[in-house]
């Protein structure tokens, strides 16, 4: 596991700091039954800064090479991850209610003086993985981790992705 990545995030985002890291899938373990294998790392970015009513925020960039596993064959299928968020930081939690309920786009998370960087990098990858996946045409000759047999988790893991 690499180390926690811990932040103010109310002071980050006021003094617009920047950060940035690469993180081994391996160290995301609440994506890996979605993972068809853990190879492969990503690559983040967050940024401090203001929203368009002067609130502070904190934008999340990242970039990942995924394999997810296909629904028909359940090998391995290559997915490249994107996801650029930007999440308005309130010191309360009245004021983030009502700011939610003025406006639905907005993504907004409470000051914290030891915000966890990595965890919110892991909530952007399970948000940004798609519920279904599927080769355009599956090849059987392709197996999962070269071990000739699909990964019994993500088995698993497909069923527990239909829709509920
Ligand atoms: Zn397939």
């Amino acid at each position: 596991m690499s180390d926690p990545i811990l932040i103010d995030s109310l002071d980050f985002a006021k003094q617009r700091r920047q950060l940035s890291g690469v993180i081994a899938m391996a160290d995301l373990p609440r994506t890996h039954d979605l993972l068809a294998n853990t190879d492969g790392s990503l690559t983040w970015s967050l940024a401090g800064g203001a929203d368009a009513l002067s609130r502070p925020t904190l934008r999340l960039r990242l970039c990942a090479d995924v394999q997810l596993v296909c629904q028909r064959c359940l090998t391995a299928i290559p997915f490249r991850l994107e996801a650029d968020t930007v999440l308005t930081v309130f010191l309360y939690e009245d004021r983030l209610e009502a700011a939610c309920e003025d406006d639905d786009a907005l993504d907004a998370v409470l000051a914290e003086p030891e915000f966890n960087v990595l965890a919110l990098i892991e909530d952007e990858v399970l948000l940004g993985l798609p519920i279904v996946a599927r080769h355009e045409h599956c090849e059987p000759e392709v197996r999962l981790g070269g071990s000739g047999k699909p990964n019994p988790f993500a088995v698993l893991a497909s069923l527990k992705r239909k829709p509920e």
